[in-house]
């Protein structure tokens, strides 16, 4: 008879839990590779995160596909470059017209059909559309409480001066909607009230474990917290208590909430069978100076493809399943649609994925299957292609180009004044002796430098073969009247939309 143990290694982890574990991811924003205090950040404080980090899985080499927010969600969302579903050039705004198309498969839908409750709390940025079309309601989510957008997309309440007292920094969009608070598809409240925002996700959070577990019905939450982005708050229980000021306020409130989601699992008796994953949705915003979050030794920040735009913290978690400790293996934000279908026997989609299955490095202890990072630029064409090539160590960059968003950095290279430059030979870095981009290799440095360079012209000429660029859905326009409003059709637009309590 076959021991379980014999089992196991049979069947791999995707049979072996064929009993559907519960599904958490947790979603930071424009939080850097260097921010937590378990990636070497000397005055943040994420005791819960780090724990998680402690006993689960730590990646050093993770990368999401995109350098800002929107197309950087729908790669996670859909294990697909955002080239391929249309999200493209930049973010969606309140009255965008398009969004994540309804007819990409989200995770959430591939859990649907395997029978999960499904919920999303937080910012969602895939688009609003008209009356909705494109909320998380109609991607594959059950329950949805958040923000459909950046909270500085809207007048912001005086949060860019929070705490009170303090000097204002920067300014939130003028002339569009109070930022809306939507529950399903209906807005609940306008404005959020920002303060209490995170409090009311992570009880509507909780509330849906329990309701899960009691029920005995599989779960996927994804969380997707609007900390650490730009302008920085925290509710009252966290303000003024870290150290590192209002960036350290709202990253602590967000450690505070994977804390309170990891206690609702365990009061729920679901942890021991909950897949739990977290990482951020792309680099620090370097343009607020210590305001911003931090890339540690990476080069720039949000908005570019240099590391600090793209490579992020991530951690994987699942106690007495996962092999805990630090894996330098490649992995990316495409590769968790992937992983979650094999985990929970879902079907794969029939379409062009980007992901690899990460079970490998998470059970296994073994080589990842993805050997190459693709990085697009925020504004991306068919004519430029990629901007740059991670191939294992060794990262080509054919073009690069600053960004406002990183432009409180010392390194000259990040601001938006360094203009788009192409490189022919391209720039080589070798990112383990380098990880910081300092020093461009040459054939003086490596003898095989163009068989290198050959290599990742090769992986770069069949990616490209293959990418179909979908229609873009932000270049669809926008029209004001679409953006969400309490009191739909009300005059004077904007300013009618606004409910207090
Ligand atoms: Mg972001």
């Amino acid at each position: 008879m076959l021991s379980l143990c014999t089992l196991w290694l049979a069947l791999g982890p995707s049979l072996a839990f064929a009993g559907s574990p519960g599904v958490v991811l947790f979603l930071a924003d424009d939080l850097g590779y260097g921010d937590l205090g378990c990636f070497g950040h000397p005055s943040s404080r994420t005791p819960h995160l780090d724990r998680l980090a402690a006993s689960g899985r730590r990646f050093s080499d993770f990368y999401s596909a995109s350098s800002v927010c929107s197309p950087s969600r729908a790669a996670l969302l859909t294990g697909r470059y955002p080239t391929r579903s249309g999200i493209f050039p930049g973010v969606f705004n309140p009255s965008s017209k398009g969004g994540l198309p309804l007819n990409e498969t989200t995770i959430a839908e591939l859990l649907k059909q395997q029978g999960y409750v499904t919920a999303m709390v937080g910012k969602w940025h895939l688009g609003y559309g008209l009356n909705g079309t494109y909320l998380p309601i109609h991607q594959g989510f059950d329950e949805f409480l958040g923000v459909p957008y950046s909270h500085d997309q809207g007048p912001c309440q005086n949060l860019t001066c929070f705490p009170p007292d303090t000097k204002c920094y920067g300014k939130c969009d003028q002339g569009v909607v109070l930022l809306p608070l939507v529950k399903n598809n209906k807005v609940v409240q306008q404005p959020v009230n920002f303060p209490k925002l995170t409090p009311m996700y992570n009880y509507f959070a909780r509330d849906f474990i329990l309701r899960a577990a009691k029920k005995q019905k599989p779960f996927f939450l994804y969380y997707a917290s609007h900390h650490t982005h730009y302008p920085q708050f925290a509710s009252a229980d966290f303000t003024r208590k870290s150290e590192r000021g209002p960036l350290g306020d709202a990253l602590m409130e967000f450690d505070g909430s994977v804390g309170q989601i990891m206690k609702a699992l365990r009061d729920a008796g679901v942890e021991n069978n909950t897949f739990v994953f977290f990482t951020s949705d792309n680099g620090p915003e370097l343009m607020r100076r210590s305001r911003g979050g931090n890339a540690g030794l990476l080069k720039c920040g949000k908005g570019t493809t240099y590391e600090g735009g793209m490579r992020e913290p991530a951690i994987a978690y699942w106690p007495g399943q996962i092999t805990p400790g630090l894996t330098h293996e490649l992995a990316s934000t495409l590769d968790i649609l992937p992983t979650i279908a094999s985990l929970t026997g879902a079907k794969l989609p029939h379409i062009k994925l980007d992901g690899y299955d990460m079970s490998d490095i998470l059970f296994n202890n073994r080589k990842s299957k993805r050997d190459t990072m693709f990085y697009y630029p925020i504004s991306p064409s068919k004519k430029l292609g990629v901007f740059a090539v991670r191939y294992r160590q060794y990262k080509a960059h054919y073009y690069t180009q600053g960004s406002t968003h990183s432009d409180s950095t010392p390194d000259h290279a990040c601001h938006w004044d360094s203009l788009l430059s192409f490189h022919n030979p391209p720039l080589l870095f070798d990112l383990e002796a380098d990880p910081s981009e300092n020093y461009p290799l040459s054939s003086f440095d490596i003898p095989n430098y163009s068989w290198i360079i050959e290599e990742i012209k090769k992986k770069k000429l069949l990616f490209e073969l293959g990418m179909e660029f979908g229609e873009s859905q932000i270049e669809r326009g926008d029209d004001p009247n679409l953006e969400p409003c309490i009191k739909p059709g009300c005059t004077p637009w904007p300013a009618c939309c606004i409910k207090t309590e």
